[in-house]
């Protein structure tokens, strides 16, 4: 329809109000922009893109991994390892490793690092089912491992699936082994029995959040006696000679050892037109992924960009890999030593965009959001204003300047972006990494991919959305 035959009231909404749009609408309008001459097949670009986003799923479910997983693509990407005291100019490719367990990406810019730095975030921890410090034992012809779960879990959704064992383990003679059990076909795997549906009257009378309890989530890993007599408990000692003969280790080394059970299957196509990815983690590894390309492919850049992928969001951002560490400070600071600058001030300068997904709408709770401000599937990147809970409490709350920067950034690159929110006041709440950024004095909002099922074993996301998320930081990352 031309502007003529449009009614003085259709121009006039036009102008006026608000709606988002999905991805696919925007596309079918014309409405993506592109840098290149060439017109762009966006919906080819965008499943090749998820493509290599769930192999990178696939080789990363923890935090180890995705770390790895980042060295090799940043390497294959012109970056080097960051050196502490080394003499660097604009433009060139960097980055660190925390413990193995968070990466920080760089790209240094052509402008001084006082005129501040532009910041992505994004965690790589995921729910996740940990063993304890002293896990094995027997009981009644069976072999199990104790376990802790990590972040927020629904614990009915691990029970009775098939769960594959990822972690290091430092023996006592100083090497470090890595294991992976349950990822190759063939490999054997493991699971959390649950009661018969025949007994279950008690238990499936009970709240969800009851039914199964924490100290009853033991990890079934054997049943097969050690053949000798003597031996009073051969069960245990049988899994102990098989990890011994494969890792070299002792029920000693289970005390130096991260080790958890996360769910078995990669990362799959949803729906008969494909349009949808179910996997295990995508919060925030999708944001972390997306985040990660985006730095990748930066060049020559006015401002330094910084890509910061960090552990233990899921479990409050505490300790020496958390958002809360002083680790990247550190690495900052070191970097204004190289400049001659002092790093207080350049944190005023710097802006971020905190990367986590988001909970979209699900028509099937409906009432558990406000749907007038949930972010939808398929609608793309959503920016949230403000995390928490209650009366806005845990939440950095970015301000309106920063919210029109943002918007301003994504409009201009043609980002397909929507607004989202927590879910309905007072049914809950939850945070990001935000909040501790923005404390540095450094202006903070959260993006991120809507996902449906959060924190479940399979987690749904738009591959719209996705791409949409990767756009979204590149035009930042080019301000
Ligand atoms: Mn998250
Ligand atoms: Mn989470």
């Amino acid at each position: 329809m031309t502007e003529k035959e449009k009614t003085a009231g259709e121009q006039l909404a036009e102008q006026l109000c608000y709606a988002p749009k999905t991805v696919f609408e925007a596309i079918a309008a014309g409405d993506l922009k592109t840098d290149t001459v060439s017109p762009v097949d966006w919906k080819k670009e965008i499943h090749h893109f998820c493509e290599e986003y769930k192999t990178f799923l696939d080789a990363g479910k923890t935090e180890r991994e995705v770390v790895k997983e980042a060295v090799k693509l940043a390497k294959a990407a012109g970056f080097a390892e960051y050196v502490r005291g080394g003499s660097y100019r604009p433009g060139d490719k960097l980055y660190a490793v925390n413990r193995e367990k968070g990466i920080f990406l760089f790209v240094l810019g052509r402008r001084p690092l006082s005129e501040g730095i532009n910041l992505t975030a994004a965690h790589i921890d995921s729910p996740r089912i940990d063993l304890k410090v002293r896990p094995l034992y027997e009981d009644s012809g069976l072999c199990f491992l104790k376990t802790h779960y990590y972040g927020g879990v629904k614990k009915y959704q691990w029970t009775a699936m098939p769960l594959a064992l990822h972690g290091v383990v430092c023996l006592k003679n100083g090497e470090k082994v890595t294991v992976t059990v349950g990822e190759e076909e063939g490999d054997p795997v493991f699971c959390i029995t649950d009661l018969l549906p025949h007994l279950g009257r008690e238990q499936e009378a009970k709240p969800l959040r009851e039914a199964i309890v924490a100290e009853k989530m033991n990890v079934l890993v054997g049943s097969e006696p050690f053949e000798d007599e003597k031996v009073s408990e051969k069960l245990k000692l049988r899994v102990l000679s098989l990890l011994h003969e494969k890792y070299g280790m002792t029920e000693y080394d289970f005390l130096s050892a991260d080790l958890s059970f996360v769910p078995v299957y990669r990362a799959r196509d949803i729906g008969f037109d494909r349009s949808m990815i179910g996997a295990y983690g995508h919060d925030d590894r999708v944001c972390a992924y997306t985040a990660l390309r985006s730095i990748l492919e930066v060049e020559s850049p006015e401002r330094t960009c910084l890509c910061a992928l960090v552990d233990r969001e899921e479990i409050g951002s505490d300790g020496v890999t958390g958002m809360q560490s002083n680790f990247m400070y550190n690495l900052i600071d070191s970097l204004c030593e190289m400049e001659g600058v002092s790093s207080h001030g350049i944190f005023a300068e710097s802006r971020c965009l905190s990367a986590d997904v988001a909970a979209a709408f699900d028509p099937n709770y409906a009432d558990a959001y406000d749907k007038r401000n949930a972010s939808l599937l398929g609608c793309g990147v959503a920016v949230i204003k403000y995390t928490g809970s209650g009366g806005k409490y845990n939440t950095s709350d970015a301000g309106a300047e920063y919210m029109a920067e943002v918007r301003d950034i994504l409009d201009g690159a043609g980002v397909i972006w929507q607004t989202g929110s927590m879910g309905r006041v007072d049914l809950g709440g939850g945070g990001t990494v935000a909040k501790y950024i923005a404390n540095h004095d450094i202006d903070t909002v959260d993006v991120g991919v809507p996902v449906l099922s959060m924190h479940s074993p399979f987690e749904v996301v738009s591959k719209g959305d996705v791409y949409m998320t990767y756009r979204a930081f590149c035009a930042f990352n080019a301000r």
